[in-house]
């Protein structure tokens, strides 16, 4: 229970014990392709959710994904890269699938998609 009883590292410690053996068994990125694709899933979730919320009438007086700025995971998908790029959701990079580029931190790269 999250009651403010406990830190957020005690939180997340919990979390990762009630979870250890699924995510021992599941599936997991084992390239930077996969974790790229991990990473794109997941920001493009949120684009999504927002994007979605948007077009309800009754949230159009809010406003739209211009005036929302989200902190999407860096998708250089280097194992120990933790950096977050900070994004309008209505200028996450388009169209929605593989072809668009990735969203990375300033000093990331992609070396991946470089000529050989
Ligand atoms: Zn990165």
């Amino acid at each position: 229970m999250v009651d403010g009883s406990r830190s957020p590292e005690q939180v997340v410690t919990e979390v990762e014990e009630h979870f250890a053996d699924l995510l021992a068994h599941g599936p997991s990125a084992t390239s930077r392709s996969e974790r790229r694709q991990l990473l794109r899933h997941a920001n493009r979730a949120f684009v999504v959710q927002y994007r979605t919320f948007f077009t309800r009438p009754w949230a159009r007086a809010l406003g739209n994904t211009s005036d929302v700025v989200l902190s999407f995971s860096c998708e250089c998908a280097r194992r120990d890269c933790e950096e977050q790029v900070d994004l309008a959701v209505a200028d996450f990079p388009p169209p929605p699938d593989d072809t668009s580029p990735p969203l990375l931190a300033p000093g990331h790269d992609i070396r991946w998609r470089q000529a050989p």
